[in-house]
């Protein structure tokens, strides 16, 4: 058996069938993806544009493909032709240009929130209050193109596992919240995207229902150009 082959069997015995996995093959070659592929996955997350779109053209089509990375506004047009969900959106601006590119493709693309919950500065997001200021002011609901799934967060990177269970647990708090007061009519508001190789245990515990996991699929990652 392969490593990546071992490596989905041991991370499917852990997550429930609630639970999406996000295969993060960022940095890996296709061949790494085709092998996941052919053990059942069909979710991909990528967090560079242009890697993600190569991979998209060469890749079976039925993959489902995530963006999970910082997205600046001029890139946005090249994942709207196929991309099935879009992970960090953290600002009103880049969901008001999100809905704008997907109008003009007439397609309505799937968004989460992102929310800043590390205590880390460098991790980018909505602050809570950020958050529900934004949801009050309302603009939102005009965006016809873009359909908000839910809210996603990345814990602070340390070992002190009550750091991150915190961090996880104040995320579904918010997200409660935020379903109650905004989104109760809406069913497609249900995703909690929070976890990754280290932290996805404890993550799905705290009721998330998409976990992020790369290295303890496809091993650590070869850094070969900037991040
Ligand atoms: C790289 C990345 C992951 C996967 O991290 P691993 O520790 O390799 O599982 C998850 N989420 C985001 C946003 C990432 O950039």
């Amino acid at each position: 058996m392969s490593t990546i082959q071992s490596n989905i069997q041991s991370l499917r015995q852990h997550i429930p069938a609630h639970v999406q996995l996000v295969c993060v093959s960022k940095f890996n070659p296709n061949e790494a993806i085709l092998e996941a592929y052919e053990n059942g996955e069909r979710i991909f997350g990528e967090s560079k544009v242009q890697e993600l779109c190569g991979k998209q053209e060469s890749l079976p089509k039925d993959i489902s493909w995530h963006f999970i990375g910082h997205l600046q506004t001029n890139k946005i047009k090249f994942l709207v032709p196929f991309v099935s969900l879009i992970h960090g959106v953290d600002s009103f601006n880049l969901l008001t240009e999100i809905n704008k590119q997907a109008a003009k493709a007439g397609r309505r693309l799937n968004c989460l929130l992102q929310i800043h919950i590390a205590r880390e500065e460098t991790k980018f997001g909505f602050s809570p209050d950020e958050l529900l200021e934004m949801l009050d002011a309302g603009a939102w609901k005009q965006l016809q193109n873009v359909q908000i799934c839910g809210l996603m967060g990345m814990a602070t990177y340390t070992d002190n596992r009550i750091q991150i269970q915190t961090e996880f647990r104040g995320l579904k708090t918010l997200f409660d919240q935020v379903k109650t007061a905004y989104f109760d009519s809406e069913p497609s508001f249900c995703e909690l995207s929070m976890g990754m190789s280290d932290d996805y245990r404890l993550a799905i515990d705290e009721g998330s229902t998409l976990v992020r996991v790369g290295s303890s699929i496809f091993g650590s990652r070869m850094y070969t150009g900037s991040l």
